[in-house]
């Protein structure tokens, strides 16, 4: 009791097509302030969680049919990806999702889209993103679809921080880039959880990097979660190991 909590996953059942149950009473925790790793191979459930949690499961035919789900303190499973938004809970989604015949910096724009907030405002922040993302500023004039890989992840990360998040759910960041990107992006996502207390859930497939970078971490198998810990004590954990990071 007392600890800060921003978002409690409470025992939840997803569901797609009515039949298929894919996770099967998933718990976790994220701290105010926290970086934590949601770890686990393809199609542990990764995806799924974290679409339950923004609640954009209705485009694929799923629904959360057990459990709930909190947010700073609001029972949040029943609220619309919007509303969520602009309570400061936003999805980056995997594959990066850059409107390519946009440019960088109109891609970060539209970010900022639930926004009441007046256009200084938005400039700002806009400054802000340029801040942490030099080479977005660059590319800024470039169409989005013109950029390499490493850029639209960026992009995609940028145009969250448009919405002024307090969580970012952030969906294998590391997907198909070089690990140099890799571990630009993480020194990133790194730099504004301590300076602007953003808070992440991090799916990744790469364990070794996410806990690298991550305080906690779950790790899910066929949709449930087999084990969790503090991150130094999962990367020192045998059966991590052997099964995750690749070394036994
Ligand atoms: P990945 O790294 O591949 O994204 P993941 O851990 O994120 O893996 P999910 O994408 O959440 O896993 O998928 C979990 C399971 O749910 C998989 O068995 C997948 O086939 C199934 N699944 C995902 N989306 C749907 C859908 N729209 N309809 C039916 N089954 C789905």
């Amino acid at each position: 009791a007392g600890r800060d909590v921003i978002l409690a996953v409470n025992n939840i059942e997803v569901i797609y097509d009515h039949v298929i149950l894919v996770l099967k009473g998933v718990s976790l925790e994220v701290p105010r302030g926290g970086v934590v790793a949601l770890l686990g191979g393809n199609g542990a459930g990764k995806t799924t969680t974290l679409k339950a949690i923004s609640n954009l499961l209705r485009a694929e035919r799923g629904e959360v049919t057990r459990g709930s789900i909190m947010f700073q303190g609001e029972r949040v499973d029943r609220m619309s990806p919007n509303e969520l938004v602009r309570r400061g809970c936003i999805q980056v989604m995997e594959g990066r999702h850059c409107f390519g015949h946009l440019t960088i910096e109109e891609n970060l724009l539209t970010g900022a889209f639930t926004r009441r907030d007046g256009a200084a405002a938005i400039r700002q922040d806009l400054e802000k993103v340029y801040g942490y993302f030099p080479r977005l500023r660059e590319r800024r004039k470039s169409m989005a679809g013109y950029t390499s890989g490493g850029e639209q992840q960026m992009c995609a990360i940028g145009r969250a921080l448009m919405s002024r998040p307090a969580l970012v759910l952030l969906d294998e960041p590391s997907m198909g880039l070089a690990p140099q990107i890799v571990g630009e992006i993480f020194e990133i996502v790194k730099e504004l959880n301590a300076s602007e207390n953003v808070s992440f859930l991090l799916a990744e497939q790469n364990t070794n990097m996410a806990l690298k970078y991550a305080t906690y971490g779950y790790i899910l198998e066929t949709g449930r979660v087999v084990m969790d810990g503090d991150a130094e004590m999962l990367r020192a954990n045998a059966d991590v190991k052997e099964f995750y990071l690749g070394v036994s």
